[in-house]
Formats: C-alpha cells, sequence, structure tokens
C-alpha cells in the first residue's frame, strides 16, 4: 500500500525527499553591494530558462521545455519571449558574513546562473587567463538594472582549493560531514551523486574535493504535467528574461 505506511521506517525517506526538494542554492547580490567567490569550473552549462515569479517569490528558475518537448506549457503560460540563455556554473561564495545567521552559510557552495552580459564577460576573463578555475574574484553589482549575478568581476588571486575544501558547506552543512555521511547511508550517497559530480575511490569512498554540480540532474526538465501544477494555480509573473529586476526575497540564505 504506497499510500499509508505503519511504523517509523519512513522517516529516512521522508527526509531525503525533502532534502532533494530545492536544489542548490542560487548565487544572487542585492544592486549596491559587493561579494568575493571562488570558481570551482570554467565551462557553463547552458539552458534556456525561465524564472516566474509565483505567489511571491522568485525561487523558482526551471529549464524550458521547448527543445525537447512538443508540449511546452512553460512558454505557452509565461510566453516564449520570458525565457533566457543561461550559463550555470559552480561557485563557492566566500564573502565575509556580516553576522552570526550569515556565518553558517559562508563558504556555501552555490550554482552562480549568468545571463549573456555575464556569460560573455566571463569568456572574455577565460580567455586572457587561459582558465578561471579556482579564481577568486570580487564581484560588483552597481545598480538595479546591472545582472543581479554581478556586472564587473575582479580577479584577486588564485585560491589554494584543498585548504579551501574543509570549509566548504552545502546548504549549511559541512561538505566533509556529508562525505562522511555518504559512506554509511546509500540515500545520502545517491544524493550526493545526483547533486555533484563525484569520483569515487576504490572502495567506493567519495574522494574529498569540492565538485562541480551534476548539471544534467539539477537542470534536468521537469514533465509538463510538473511545469503545469507549478504555474497552474498560482499567482504568476513572467520576469521577462530581464538581467537585472528579480529579487528572491524569500531566499532562505540569508545573503
Ligand atoms: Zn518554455
Amino acid at each position: 500500500m504506497g499510500w499509508l505506511k505503519i511504523g517509523y521506517d519512513g522517516i529516512d525517506a521522508e527526509k531525503e525527499r525533502i532534502a532533494r526538494l530545492s536544489g542548490p542554492n542560487r548565487f544572487w547580490m542585492k544592486e549596491g553591494t559587493k561579494r568575493e567567490i571562488v570558481l570551482i569550473d570554467d565551462e557553463p552549462a547552458c539552458v534556456y530558462e525561465h524564472s516566474p515569479k509565483i505567489n511571491g517569490s522568485w525561487n523558482n528558475a526551471f529549464t524550458c521545455l521547448k527543445e525537447s518537448s512538443d508540449i511546452i506549457p512553460c512558454c505557452e503560460k509565461l510566453g516564449e519571449r520570458d525565457r533566457y540563455y543561461c550559463g550555470h556554473y559552480t561557485i563557492v561564495d566566500i564573502t565575509e558574513p556580516t553576522d552570526a545567521k550569515n556565518a553558517k552559510y559562508q563558504h556555501e557552495i552555490k550554482l552562480l546562473p549568468t545571463k549573456l552580459k555575464t556569460l560573455s564577460l566571463l569568456r572574455r576573463k577565460k580567455g586572457d587567463r587561459g582558465s578561471l578555475i579556482g579564481c577568486i574574484f570580487n564581484v560588483h553589482r552597481d545598480s538595479k538594472d546591472d545582472p543581479n549575478c554581478g556586472s564587473e568581476f575582479e580577479f584577486q588571486r588564485e585560491a589554494k582549493l584543498e585548504g579551501l575544501f574543509p570549509l566548504v558547506t552545502f546548504k549549511g552543512k559541512k561538505l566533509v560531514d556529508l562525505y562522511k555521511e555518504a559512506a554509511e547511508k546509500p540515500e545520502v550517497m545517491a544524493r550526493l551523486k545526483d547533486t555533484f559530480q563525484l569520483t569515487l575511490d576504490a572502495e567506493g569512498k567519495i574522494v574529498p574535493k569540492i565538485y562541480s554540480f551534476n548539471y544534467e540532474k539539477i537542470l534536468a526538465q521537469k514533465t509538463p504535467q510538473e511545469i503545469r501544477s507549478m504555474l497552474g494555480s498560482a499567482q504568476v509573473e513572467s520576469d521577462g528574461g530581464q538581467e537585472g529586476s528579480k529579487s528572491p526575497k524569500d531566499d532562505n540564505v540569508p545573503f
């Protein structure tokens, strides 16, 4: 009986389901602020996205179905011009925390979504340097019209990624601890495999380092049904694919 479970066996499965519900935190910055990030990769994973405001929240980016399906509820509902080309990178946000709440999320590994303007900028930086992996950048966003992932990337220095690794957190949990947990619990291992492009050693343990996100999984398209139910009843507003504009006010990460 799928809908009824007697006993406690369902608890761990439910905890896993909740942990998987929302993907990685997406890097986003307020206008007039400066942040410091380290790039973990430098070949962006590019898709067409929609990012509608649903019930007051901007935290709903998802991959457009147009490239792979004849049924395209996203473009039907939001308009084809709503979708935008977006390149994703894996970064670690190393901005100095301003209070204790932020401190929990310092060194958080995040997805950096970039639209055309920032993508072109990073392509040029990569051309200049050869590689951006491990590079520390100061990122600025001056005005509201600037891309919300930052308009200026100022190279600082190269980070020592082995030194950074023990500090890195994923949704507030240290990667080192998550890797340890994965060695004991197959469901945690399965989730981490779906989240990161892991390398395992001969004993099947995760080689301790910082990995890029598993883009194929985390950017995977939802089904037309899922998109329909997401966009169906709710109050939905399109952002028109603008570079700046949106602000995920209810972002669960407080910076
Ligand atoms: Zn679409």
